[in-house]
């Protein structure tokens, strides 16, 4: 197995913001059993097209990958990342989702603030 990811497109309405879609994992991204980067520029060509399509509405606005980990939580590499991430979208804040194996974790950067979300999990019954 190795690790998948991909970016979030969608849209900022007021404090909230609404991803109608993800990436996946793309021939040139670079895939290992530990790690993802995103190297393919597919994924950002994804984002550019349905900005046009909607008129400006739809953008980048976060990134997912896996981690082979129960509950996950970032690296120091995530975090790095990240940080550069956050910092070139202009756009608004960035979402950040990390899939474990039996959990997520999500994170809301604003400038150079990384704030932790709670996750509602369906319920398992
Ligand atoms: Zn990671």
């Amino acid at each position: 197995m190795t690790e998948a990811g991909g970016i979030l497109v969608g849209c900022y309405r007021g404090p909230h913001v609404e991803i109608t879609e993800c990436s996946e994992p793309l021939r040139r991204d670079r895939r290992s059993r530990l790690r993802f980067d995103r190297d393919d520029p597919g994924h950002q060509d994804l984002a550019k097209r349905r900005w046009k399509e909607s008129g400006r509405v739809l953008t980048f606005v976060g990134e997912w990958h896996t981690h082979p980990e129960s509950l996950p939580s970032p690296s120091s590499i995530d975090l790095n990342t990240w940080r550069e991430v956050s910092r070139k979208n202009a756009a608004g804040s960035t979402v950040f989702l990390i899939r474990g194996y039996h959990a997520w974790w999500a994170g809301l950067a604003s400038g150079r603030t990384l704030t932790r979300l709670s996750v509602i999990e369906p319920d398992a019954d």
